[in-house]
Order: C-alpha cells, then sequence, then structure tokens
C-alpha cells in the first residue's frame, strides 16, 4: 500500500483519488473548496480543505511522508504552478501534474516534475483509435511505432491457426500471450488454434498491425 496525496479534486483528481483508494492506497484529496472536500469525507482516506497556493499550507500537509503528489488543478494556471513550484521548494521528488495545454505542459517540463498527464489528449487519441481501430480494445505505445494490442477473438476467427491468421505479416507481428478464460499461454506456438472469446495479446510495428486490423473482425 502507497501514500498518495491528491491536490485538486476536480473530475480527474477526484476520480484518480477515488481509483488509488480502490487499489487499497492512502489518499489524501486536497482542494480549496469546502463543499467538493466534504463530498468526498468518507470516501477518501483523508481529506483536507486548504488554498495550495500558500507554501505555509502545502507545509503542513505533511507532503513530503507521501510516495507522490499529483496536482489536478487544470482551469487555473497560476494555482497549478505556484502549487509545483511551492512543492519543488518543499523538496517533493515524485510530482505528477495535469497539464491543459502547451504553454503549461512547457513550464512544467522547465519546473522538472517527474510526470506531465493530459488527461483531455490521451482520451481523444484512445477514443480515436477505438473508433478507427473497435476490433483492438487495448493498445500499449512501445515508441518507434511499435506496440502491444489486446484482441478480442470474434466468431469467425474461431478454430483458425494462429500462424495462418498473422501470414500477412508474418515476422512483423507476433502472438505474444492467448488468454483463455483464467488460463494464460505465453508465447503461444503457431499451430495453437484460437477459440471464440480468447483474448489474443500481439506486438509489431504499427504498419503492419494496421493491415491485421481488417482481418480481426
Ligand atoms: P476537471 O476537468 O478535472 O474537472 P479542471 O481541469 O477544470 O478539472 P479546475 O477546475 O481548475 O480543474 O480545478 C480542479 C479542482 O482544483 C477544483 O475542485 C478546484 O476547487 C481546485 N482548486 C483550484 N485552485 C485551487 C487552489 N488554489 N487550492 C486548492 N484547490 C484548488
Amino acid at each position: 500500500m502507497a501514500q498518495y496525496a491528491v491536490i485538486g479534486l476536480g473530475r480527474f483528481g477526484t476520480t484518480l483519488g477515488l481509483q488509488l483508494v480502490k487499489m487499497n492506497h492512502d489518499v489524501m484529496g486536497v482542494d480549496s473548496d469546502r463543499k467538493v472536500v466534504e463530498s468526498l469525507s468518507g470516501l477518501l482516506t483523508h481529506t483536507v480543505i486548504a488554498d495550495v497556493t500558500d507554501e505555509n499550507a502545502l507545509l503542513e500537509l505533511g507532503l513530503t511522508d507521501y510516495d507522490a503528489v499529483i496536482v489536478a488543478i487544470g482551469e487555473n494556471l497560476q494555482a497549478s504552478l505556484l502549487c509545483v513550484v511551492h512543492l519543488k521548494n518543499l523538496g517533493i521528488e515524485n510530482l505528477w501534474v495535469k497539464a491543459t495545454s502547451a504553454s503549461h505542459h512547457l513550464i512544467l517540463n522547465r519546473l522538472g516534475v517527474t510526470r506531465i498527464v493530459h488527461p483531455e489528449e490521451e482520451m481523444g487519441k484512445r477514443t480515436a483509435q477505438a473508433l478507427s481501430y473497435p476490433m483492438i480494445r487495448e493498445y500499449m505505445a512501445l515508441g518507434n511505432k511499435q506496440y502491444i494490442v489486446e484482441v478480442p477473438v470474434v466468431e469467425r476467427l474461431a478454430g483458425r491457426v494462429l500462424v495462418d491468421l498473422l501470414a500477412d505479416v508474418k515476422g512483423k507481428v507476433f502472438g505474444i500471450l492467448l488468454k483463455r478464460r483464467d488460463q494464460l499461454y505465453p508465447c503461444p506456438h503457431e499451430q495453437f488454434v484460437i477459440e471464440k472469446d480468447d483474448i489474443l495479446i500481439l506486438a509489431g510495428d504499427r504498419l503492419s498491425l494496421t493491415k491485421l486490423a481488417p482481418q480481426l473482425i
């Protein structure tokens, strides 16, 4: 169990905090809006009303004891940046911050935060991906235009041998895992016969995966 502090309890901060609690972590939620804080008391591990542009208020929160601090203030750029400057002064090392614009990102980058998060942009990309390639349920970018994708096997593909399914992209797309109900089959061999509702995990470059995608419907 880790300890996280989420500063700014808008939709993103609240969802993040509640999800971390669900994952059995200890979460302190901080916001200047009393109503917001009261609505989350009892749902997050601790809740505090504080104006995080005030360095002394931040100091009192004892944030150096936390595994990570997440600043989820978006709209109020000044409050977000001032809070980050104070947190850096307090020596917070693992600092994740939500950014809402390119200039916000640039300044956060200069301030040396650990990770900059763009929830709207990232969700927009994922939604576009889901619309264009509905056969791909999840994906993970590995860099260099290479991806890992999760493909649920539809009825039409049941009974196909893996090597045939991947014939057009041989040597470019690899079956790295197959999940059948509660069973995992790492590196399924080429003659593996897939069944409906299997989950196939493939790795490959974007071009080859795009070529394969229509055959997975
Ligand atoms: P979302 O899109 O996640 O709903 P947002 O990007 O619109 O959020 P804001 O509305 O700017 O983000 O801020 C989120 C929360 O941060 C709000 O609940 C707001 O009360 C809180 N907040 C803003 N300024 C401060 C501050 N100085 N101190 C503490 N909390 C603050």
